[in-house]
Formats: structure tokens, sequence, C-alpha cells
């Protein structure tokens, strides 16, 4: 596995100098930790300074930096390099489990055919289980001769504390909206409102950005165009909230089964989502603060439709439906569930 190449038309790494530097003074120190918790949001350059680091530690030119052309370099960049080992969820799975790091472990058992340090990197390290974790905490504690690990978590506080006394902790600090509003305006040559409109609903994630505005080149979502997919459920959502009651509730459930149809979109679907309602929520107050501003009419439209306090209340059923999606309910039902709740509060009858 080798450095994730779809950003590599722009460098995440140059807004984490900071840290680059912190990596750079303990190659430079020759006293690589054990283990280090690279901590941090999405996107923010955590795989590409693991296998940095990895590079420098080991190239043959000893400068404290990754030259790229020695033959240690060059190895680890082609994903051949025997001694760098990657720990990621399986295809389909949602948690990292103990046979996993059974198995890696068996390959680490004996030294490093080559390194001069062993690199045992772990993605989303904070989807171990506990036997996987607990595994894991046991090779922490008695560590295999010149190896180390990376962990790369986004919610720490799902590893055992155990664990993460363990590691030496890197922050990568998340990127700005407005960082990545710039970035997209100067590097990709995004038009200002749009640019806006991406950075906002991306949550400091650039690649996320990226692609809402079909940036991303290598990208598994690529097949998506999630310019008209944001254009065609706002405009659902509105559809939804300006109708008689009636006909409401079956727009609701045609989208929320639409919806369904496409699981994997689901998350970046309710960050849309949330947009909108926040939106609305607050259009009143500050019309020029909101994000969908190519929606603005829209908003002028239908936030005098709708009294603050349910605003309110529906930015809050989506917050719960995000929570139980991420708790595993079924996509289906919970989006059924949501789209009832929005439309009969509508209709001012009690419905949960
Ligand atoms: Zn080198």
């Amino acid at each position: 596995m080798g450095i994730d190449q779809t950003m590599s038309d722009f460098d995440q790494l140059q807004y984490q100098a900071k840290t680059v530097s912190e990596l750079t003074i303990i190659i430079q120190a020759k006293k690589i930790p054990n283990a280090l918790l690279f901590s941090g949001n999405e996107n923010t350059g955590r795989k590409e300074s693991a296998f940095l680091f990895a590079k420098a530690c080991n190239c043959l030119k000893e400068t404290g930096i990754a030259c790229n052309t020695c033959k240690s370099c060059r190895k680890i960049d082609a994903d051949s390099h025997p001694d760098i080992l990657c720990v990621n969820l399986r295809k389909g799975k949602k948690i990292i489990s103990i046979s996993q790091i059974r198995e890696m472990g068996l390959a680490i058992s004996s030294k490093p055919n080559e390194a001069k340090f062993r690199m045992v990197l772990i993605l989303n390290a904070d989807l171990m289980n506990r036997q996987a974790q607990n595994a894991l905490l046991k090779m922490l504690e008695e560590p295999p001769e010149k190896t180390f690990f990376i962990l790369i978590a986004n919610k720490t506080s799902y590893l055992l504390p155990t664990i993460i006394s363990r590691c030496r902790d890197i922050r990568f600090k998340p990127l700005t909206d407005k960082l990545i509003e710039h970035c997209l305006i100067n590097e990709f040559k995004v038009d200002k409102q749009m640019a806006v409109i991406a950075s906002k609903t991306a949550d400091s994630d650039l690649k996320k950005a990226m692609m809402y505005l079909n940036l991303n080149q290598n990208d598994e979502a690529k097949d998506v165009d999630w310019i008209k997919r944001r254009k065609w459920l706002l405009n659902a959502l509105a559809s939804i909230i300006k109708t008689d009651s009636n006909t409401c509730i079956s727009k609701g459930l045609m989208l929320s089964q639409k919806l369904s149809f496409n699981p994997d979109l689901i998350d970046d679907t309710i960050a849309i989502m949330k947009t909108f309602f926040r939106d609305l929520m607050i259009f009143k107050l500050y019309p020029k603060k909101i994000v969908n501003l190519d929606f603005f009419d829209t908003f002028t439209d239908i936030s005098q439709m709708v009294e603050t306090k349910k605003k309110c209340d529906w930015t809050g059923y989506l917050y719960e439906t995000e929570k139980r999606l991420a708790s595993n309910c079924t996509l289906r039902l919970t989006l059924d569930k949501f789209f009832l709740k929005i439309v009969t509060n509508k209709r001012k009858l009690i419905y949960d």
C-alpha cells in the first residue's frame, strides 16, 4: 500500500508545517518512538505523513528527510517494501478484528527483512474492536525489534487509554473553512460562491469539498455528480416543505426511498441536508450567513412558511437521524421516520 495519490495534485501537508517539523525533529534526534498516534480529521495528510516518516527513517542518505531517490525511498513509494505493513478495515467491514491484529503480529514476529525501522501502519485505528485493541496493546508493551507503529485515528476516545498512553500523540489540525475556500479558488479556479458552499458543507475536509465540486480525479465516488445531486436534494427538501400536507407525506417517503437506494452516499447526503436545515433555521436572522447562497430565493420563500421553533426541531431530528444511522439502524426506516416527523410536525400533529 503506497501513498494515497488521490490528492497528488494538491499537497495537504503544506498546511501541517508544525506537525511535519515535529516529525522531522524526531527523526533527526534518532529517537523513534515505538508508537505514534496521528490524530485528526480525515484528509489532513496523516497517511501521507506516515509514509514520509517511514521513508525518512529508512532513507539511505540519512539526512532526516526522505530523498525520494534511494532504493529504500523508491521501494516505499512503489508499495514494494517488505517491511512496511498496513492494517485497515477489510472491504465491507465496519471494525478491525482481532484476527487482523494477530495476522499482523505474526508478520512482525521475525526481524525486519531490510528496513532500519519497520513500520506498522494502522489506518482507522479507532475502529479496532476491544479484543483487537487488547491484542495490539500487548505488542505495544513488548514492541518487536526495530519496529514502530503508527495509529491513525479520528476519534481517539474510542481507543483504550492504555493504548493512548503508549503512543506519542501527533495532532493534525483541521483546515479552516476559509483555507479550504482559498485553496478551491486559487488552486482549482472554483468561483467564490461555490467555493464557500463546498467548504462549509465539507466540515473542514478538503477532499470532501473537492468531491462536492466533482474535482476528485481518482475517487471511488467519481461516478456521482455531486453538483447535480446537491441541487436535486435541496430542491426536493424545499418541495416537501412548500407543498400541502397530504402531498408532502408522499414526497417525503419518496425522497426517503430514493436516498436509501444509495447507502454509500448517505454520510455526504446528510452533510448536505444539515446545511439545508441550518440555513432554514438562521435565514430570517442572518440571511447572508447561509451556506447555500445559490438557493437564496428558495429560502426567502420557505423561511416565511415555517415558525422558528419548528425549524429548530427539524434540525434536531436530523441530528438524531445521523446518530441512529451511525449506530447501524436500518437506513430506509430511519429516513422514513425522519421525513414523517418533519411532515407531521409541519401539520402540528404529535408524532413519535
Ligand atoms: Zn531516500
